[in-house]
């Protein structure tokens, strides 16, 4: 396979040896990336901000249940760009590149530098898609990392969704807020400023990971009108414990964000040491519950593997067999064994 990421020295430093052989062999496989605003929220290799970003040796086991479309979006793709999953709402992809490429990611086999960009056919296409089916009513620019556009594109991408009428609603999924912070200048913010609604949902999985930085880019967002939502990944090592995630829920909370989802890890490959039980991070939620206002409690999900959705991990959705798997019920009322 071709190597989808050069580890730059940059990149290494702090958090790895440059010429660890095995490592190496990881960036060959998979996308390495961060920026200086991340490593500068490193304290330690093996902290839960470095365990995001560190090739591990581990990410060379792919275990026979992990899969390289862990979500089934393949199967839900019907033009370039597009995952129609949901009858009311589409994901529109423009870019498979990222400011940093996070270990765990659900999407690793189809992100990394150097990968494609919609092209503007493609993109024409995307949006046809949506203009002739009036059910769409919620666009979710997900990817890849779509702010990687940049302030023009972003805008006139923006522009193009909201003219189209029966698009009510405008999602936006991005780590770039927390993890590349200089990349959100006044002019990206500005593009962010829309008409109709756009919700930003942010990925981040430890109060480490909000920096005064950070701090100051979710205020320009508020103050341009977006209204800001996370979402997390449960991760072993990084924020698999009540006291990290009750600090994490609290702050972000407190910047104006709301915790949206709470993820339980995919079956991407080369990612199982990061996987916990469901059995525990269904405890781990529920020691939450009560004990923290509404206001910080994300639902915590279940991406059901092959494509059924999501659905809520801590409900009637999803029941325990006696021999410890689960029956899972997706959105349309199917049963799937889940293990
Ligand atoms: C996750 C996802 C959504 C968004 O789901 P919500 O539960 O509305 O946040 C939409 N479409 C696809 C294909 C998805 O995977
Ligand atoms: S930013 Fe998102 S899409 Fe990109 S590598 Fe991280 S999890 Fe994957």
């Amino acid at each position: 396979m071709a190597a989808k990421g050069s580890l730059k020295p940059h990149d290494a430093r702090r958090i790895m040896q440059d010429d660890d052989p095995v490592l190496n062999q990881v960036a060959q496989r998979y996308a390495v990336g961060v920026t200086e605003s991340v490593l500068d929220t490193i304290r330690h290799p093996g902290d839960p901000v470095a365990l995001q970003y560190m090739p591990q040796a581990a990410e060379l086991l792919t275990l026979p249940e992990e899969s390289a479309d862990p979500i089934g979006d393949a199967a839900h793709s019907p033009v370039p760009g597009i995952v129609h999953r949901y009858p009311d709402r589409v994901l529109f992809m423009p870019v498979n590149i990222c400011a940093v490429y996070c270990r765990f990611c659900f999407r690793r086999e189809n992100v990394g530098p150097g990968r494609k960009m919609l092209k503007p056919a493609e993109t024409g296409a995307a949006l046809d898609y949506i203009r002739v089916r009036p059910e769409i009513s919620e666009v979710i620019l997900s990817g890849g990392d779509p702010l990687m556009l940049g302030a023009e594109r972003i805008e006139k991408l923006l522009k193009d969704i909201q003219s189209i009428p029966h698009v009510q609603t405008l999602r936006i999924h991005t780590r770039i807020p927390v993890a590349d912070p200089p990349r959100m200048t006044d002019a990206l913010c500005g593009a962010l400023r829309t008409e109709k609604p756009l919700y930003i949902l942010l990925h981040v999985n430890h109060a480490q990971e909000l920096s005064p930085a950070v701090e100051a880019v979710l205020k320009q967002l508020r103050a341009a009108g977006c209204i800001l939502l996370s979402q997390s990944v449960l991760l072993r090592g990084v924020n698999d414990n009540a006291d990290a995630l009750e600090t994490l829920l609290r702050r972000l909370t407190t910047l104006g964000v709301k915790p949206y989802y709470i993820h339980h890890p995919d079956m991407a490959p080369g990612t199982s040491h990061f996987r916990l039980p469901l059995k525990e991070g269904i405890a781990l939620m529920r020691s939450l519950r009560g004990k923290l206002s509404g206001l910080c409690l994300p639902a915590y999900m279940l991406d059901i593997p092959g494509g059924h959705g999501k659905v809520p991990a801590d409900s009637a959705f999803v029941k325990e067999n006696p021999d410890g798997t689960y029956m899972v019920t997706d959105f349309q009322g199917n049963t799937h064994l889940y293990s």
